[in-house]
């Protein structure tokens, strides 16, 4: 946990409102060399953007005047350890030779962590389980230890790279650090973004030759300003993506509604669209479900930085009610009425929103060019299956191989991901992948699953679980029998009806990447006499 001076922290916040910090933050970056020598920048990003610029007080060291520290010092095993670590996520993640010095080593190390984050708050919002102290101990360790990995990167790579990363991806949200290929606000995840800023801040504090970091209450304001500025970005985000607003009438007007309307309005005339008329309530509602994922993510990943502990409610109630919203806004320091940032911060956020509404990406977007993607995200699942196995059977009769017409019998195989019949292990399907010959599950798995996949072989009744060219095993398929049996290949000929649990069970491995733990364990129980030949299937 931080050391934290209450007193000095209240005289910086008199100090450091947002306009001065993003002030402050400008001035750094301008000077910077290693951000500045390209000089690609937007060329009309600083200019017509008024109140972000103006009056600046702010000069390069001024950013230096609100507290530093010391960066901690690690030994020289754990800095080995840490690259080593670094290197190979790097190596795996882009399917690229290793080289620690790449720029996107830190990168990918942060959307590593952000990833993974994600990943779990889907988990646990899908088991429908409490945001805290719902994963075992050692998933919780493991967890912490991602995000101070990723934090770690800053200190282990470069200044220069950090800082450059720090400009780009504050150019999505700051316009004056913008490029020409910056991505619009429709085009990133939020997430990601506040991960790889929170991170990598830090650097713009080093000085030549003196190692230097923000003190804990300079972070404090750097991680409360970052995370607001990205947390109204997102809120126009889901406004801009969102068709299916809730139905509801006025009713009463509260504050939320009210600025929600506003915000709405201010929205709908900077994009120039035509847009439904709707009650600020059903806004209100519609944008607190979108921006729901990126609150829970960020409240796990700042008590994994910071280790400041949430309050108890969070780690008891699995649902999220309206009390539990209120419990998570004020761990992460957000007005119960999220909308409220807009008015407590309109000199910076008008211009801002001004900025990001007009973007031409979004322009073509909003006109409907290209796919947008919604929020919150629609959850991965896997496809519904028949209650009733003949249906599948009867499917499977109408089968026709989409490459041969010869009579020989075909292993009609249903892809559990995305709904596609599949010739399996026959000759007629078969294609290359990487110069090697592979059936046709081998070759849609690379496609549809990233190399991970469930089928379900419907002659034979089994499921295939596949994670590699090299790589899977048979499951039992989901299907019972009156007497609660399995029937493999289909020998008994009872009637078979969907077992939903055991669905659920296949799905949660799927979810949770567990495919390929699934696969070892299987392969460890099952003595293979023989190798076979998995990329054939
Ligand atoms: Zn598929
Ligand atoms: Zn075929």
């Amino acid at each position: 946990p931080l050391t934290f001076n209450y007193e000095n922290a209240e005289i910086i916040g008199q100090n450091l409102s947002l306009p001065q910090w993003i002030q402050v933050l400008t001035a750094r970056i301008k000077g910077l060399k290693s951000v500045m020598q390209d000089n690609d920048f937007n060329p009309d990003g600083s200019s017509g953007t008024p109140g972000l610029c103006s009056d600046t007080q702010a000069d390069f060291r001024s950013i230096l005047s609100y507290g530093v520290q010391e960066p901690r010092k690690f030994s020289d095993s754990i800095t080995e350890m840490l690259v080593v670590c670094a290197t190979t996520v790097h190596r795996v993640g882009l399917k690229t030779s290793p080289n620690e010095l790449c720029p996107r080593v830190p990168l990918m190390a942060w959307n590593t962590c952000a990833f993974t984050i994600q990943a779990i708050e889907n988990i646990l919002q899908e088991e429908d389980k409490p945001l805290f102290g719902s994963l075992q101990n050692r998933q919780t360790a493991g967890l912490k230890a991602i995000v101070q990995f990723a934090a770690s990167q800053r200190l282990r790579s470069a200044q220069a790279v950090i800082q450059r990363h720090f400009a780009d991806l504050m150019g999505v949200l700051l316009p004056t650090m913008s490029r020409k290929n910056t991505p619009s606000v429709l085009e990133v995840d939020f997430f990601h973004l506040l991960v790889g800023l929170v991170l990598s801040i830090p650097s713009l504090y080093q000085e030549e030759g003196v190692d230097l970091q923000p003190s804990s209450i300079s972070s404090a304001f750097n991680n409360l300003y970052i995370f607001h500025l990205v947390t109204m970005a997102h809120i126009l985000q889901v406004l801009l993506t969102s068709t299916d607003f809730p139905a509801v009438g006025d009713g009463e007007e509260t504050e939320e509604a009210r600025a929600a309307a506003e915000l709405y309005t201010t929205v709908s005339q900077l994009t120039g669209r035509s847009v439904p008329d709707l009650s600020g309530s059903a806004v209100a509602q519609r944008v607190k479900m979108g921006i729901e994922p990126f609150l829970r993510c960020a409240a796990l990943f700042f008590n994994c930085l910071t280790g400041v502990n949430p309050s108890e409610e969070l780690f008891n109630t699995p649902v999220m009610s309206q009390g539990q919203m209120e419990t998570l806004y004020s761990y992460l320091a957000l007005p119960v009425n999220v909308f409220q940032l807009f008015q407590d911060y309109r000199d910076s956020i008008s211009p801002l929103l001004h900025r990001w509404c007009r973007s031409p990406a979004i322009i073509t977007a909003l006109q409907g060019k290209g796919q947008m993607i919604r929020y919150p995200r629609r959850r991965n699942r896997l496809i519904d299956l028949p209650e009733d196995y003949s249906v599948l059977l009867n499917k499977a009769c109408h089968f026709q191989c989409p490459k041969s017409t010869d009579d020989e019998r075909k292993h009609p195989t249903l892809c559990l991901v995305c709904g596609e019949m599949l010739c399996s292990q026959s000759s007629c399907c078969l294609s290359q992948l990487d110069g090697e010959d592979v059936g046709a599950c081998t070759a849609h798995t690379a496609t549809c699953g990233a190399g991970v996949g469930l089928f379900l072989r419907i002659r034979e009744c089994e499921i295939v679980l596949m994670a590699s060219k090299t790589r899977g095993s048979m499951y039992a398929a989901p299907y019972l029998d009156d007497y609660g049996e399995t029937d493999h290949h289909l020998g008994r000929g009872n009637p078979l009806h969907l077992c939903p649990d055991r669905y659920r069970k296949l799905n949660q491995l799927w979810q949770q990447h567990c495919i390929l733990e699934e696969i070892a364990r299987i392969q460890e129980v099952v003595n293979v006499m023989f190798a076979f030949e998995w990329q054939l299937v």
